[in-house]
């Protein structure tokens, strides 16, 4: 008997692809569609770097093709934006004003730039990279370019700074004890960043903070508190990352950070599940729901997620002690697995 059921994915990063893969794996018969807000296929996000750099061109992004889709019958709705949610008639609402209804729903919409509140002022002058779009006109800028400044302090900033520094750029790096945030650096742990990083050969300012950001004919003029002027051709702010769920507040969902989903990854509503950047993760260790980051995280998650919809019961849990290696300085953080298969995907 064919299936009249409808699988409607939110977000084709790793996570949503993880999901729509696995549904597809187990279910040959139901439609499943992906909706994603931007316009290019699945993609990696941590090749953007070396994109940026010159090193690989748009192609060596993909990691999946358009046919990839076709084939598994899976419907790519690219550059299309869900506004709201209403799970009483099981629909998403577009923001080009169109409704999609789906008879189970998975959330997997990833997380966004962190904009601090001392910086909203100056949001107009800053480069944010957490996607591909950003990344539009950025190339030309970089090689064209001679100074930049860096404020910040997650994974991603460390990585700009090394591309930068390898390209023969001169970098200004202001240092955010809580951009890898809910993390604080202690001075202890600055201190060793600093000194990993000192090989590279950039300006690095710690104690201090930003004060004003000033535009002028395209460049900018960076002073912090400390009274440090400093020119850039661009300032990046690499704070962080916050789980991208504006949209889905307000539909009865139980919303943190995040959207709070149990260990199966469903969230507190019948019929929806969140996983990846965007969910909020129970923790029964420490009896509270914890955020994930990180490529692997996110699949391990979309593919339980996928699973239990289909009526298994995996639950994700995390693994022992796992440890992103921050320039040196260990920063503990959850890394997720599947508890009933005991191994990551
Ligand atoms: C520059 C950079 C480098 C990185 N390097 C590494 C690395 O080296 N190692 C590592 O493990 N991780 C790295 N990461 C992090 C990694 O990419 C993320 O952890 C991972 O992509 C999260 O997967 P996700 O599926 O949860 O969300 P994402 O990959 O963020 O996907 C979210 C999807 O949701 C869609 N979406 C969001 N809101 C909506 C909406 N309202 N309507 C429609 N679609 C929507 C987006 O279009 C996107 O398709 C890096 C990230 C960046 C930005």
């Amino acid at each position: 008997m064919p299936t009249h059921d409808h699988y409607v994915i939110i977000g084709n990063g790793p996570a949503g692809n993880a999901a729509a893969f696995t549904l597809r794996e187990n279910d040959p018969d139901a439609a499943i569609t992906i909706i994603s807000h931007e316009n290019i296929c699945f993609y990696s996000k941590p090749k953007l770097v070396k994109y940026l750099a010159g090193k690989v061109d748009e192609d060596a992004l993909a990691v999946r093709t358009m046919d990839e889709y076709r084939r598994r019958h899976i419907r790519l709705r690219l550059g299309q934006t869900v506004a709201h949610i209403d799970p009483d008639s099981q629909s998403l609402h577009l923001s080009h004003m169109e409704k999609v209804h789906y008879t189970d729903l998975i959330i997997a919409s990833g997380a966004r730039a962190r904009l601090l509140p001392s910086m909203k002022p100056y949001a107009d002058c800053l480069t944010f990279v957490t996607e591909f779009n950003d990344t539009r006109g950025l190339r030309k800028k970089i090689a064209d370019g001679s100074r930049f400044f860096i404020f910040g302090g997650d994974l991603v900033a460390f990585k700009f700074l090394k591309m930068l520094t390898d390209m023969g750029k001169q970098v200004t790096l202001l240092l955010y004890p809580r951009a890898f945030w809910p993390h604080r650096l202690t001075k202890d742990m600055q201190d060793a960043i600093v000194k990993n990083l000192a090989p590279t050969g950039a300006d690095i300012l710690a104690d201090d903070d930003l004060d004003t950001i000033v535009q002028d004919q395209g460049k900018y003029c960076v002073t912090t508190k400390q009274g440090v002027r400093t020119q850039a051709d661009l300032v990046f702010s690499f704070n962080g990352l916050i789980p991208e769920v504006d949209f889905a507040r307000g539909c009865g969902l139980e919303i943190d950070h995040g959207i709070l989903v149990d260990e199966t990854m469903r969230t507190s509503l019948e019929h929806i599940f969140a996983c990846g950047s965007c969910a909020q993760i129970y923790n029964p260790d420490i009896n509270t729901y914890t955020t994930s980051i990180g490529w692997p995280n996110a699949q391990v998650q979309g593919k339980v997620a996928g699973l239990n919809l289909l009526g298994e019961h995996h639950k994700v849990r995390p693994a022992g002690r796992k440890y992103f290696d921050l320039e040196g300085v260990k920063i503990k953080t959850s890394w997720w697995e599947d508890l009933e298969k005991g191994k990551d995907t």
